[in-house]
């Protein structure tokens, strides 16, 4: 038996254009404004979202060792990677890209 999960987007996509004679422009017109949507949002700031509930207001909440130097010579280094999220508090490491 196939279910819905199983059939892809091509599949609706090619479904719905067999279809599309009569469908209403306004209909077409919301399509269209939400594929915008999907195109706009910005992969770069999937690792910034809080994985509980999924906010993008989050904050760096890093840590950080220097070498103890003060004025030149002074060196600084990530401990550990993560970051808070302003919404739900809940601390998570960001997800990085390639
Ligand atoms: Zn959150």
């Amino acid at each position: 038996m196939t279910t819905e999960k199983s059939k892809d987007l091509d599949y609706w996509k090619s479904n719905a254009e067999e279809d599309y004679i009569t469908t209403p422009i306004s209909v077409l017109k919301y399509i269209t404004e939400l594929e915008q949507q999907v195109k706009s949002v910005d992969l770069a700031d999937v690792g910034d979202c809080c994985p509980a509930c999924k906010s993008t207001n989050s904050s760096d909440n890093s840590t950080y060792e220097n070498n103890g130097i003060i004025g030149s010579g002074f060196a600084s280094w990530k401990t550990s990677d993560s970051r808070a999220c302003n919404d739900c508090g809940c601390i998570f490491k960001p997800i990085k890209g390639n």
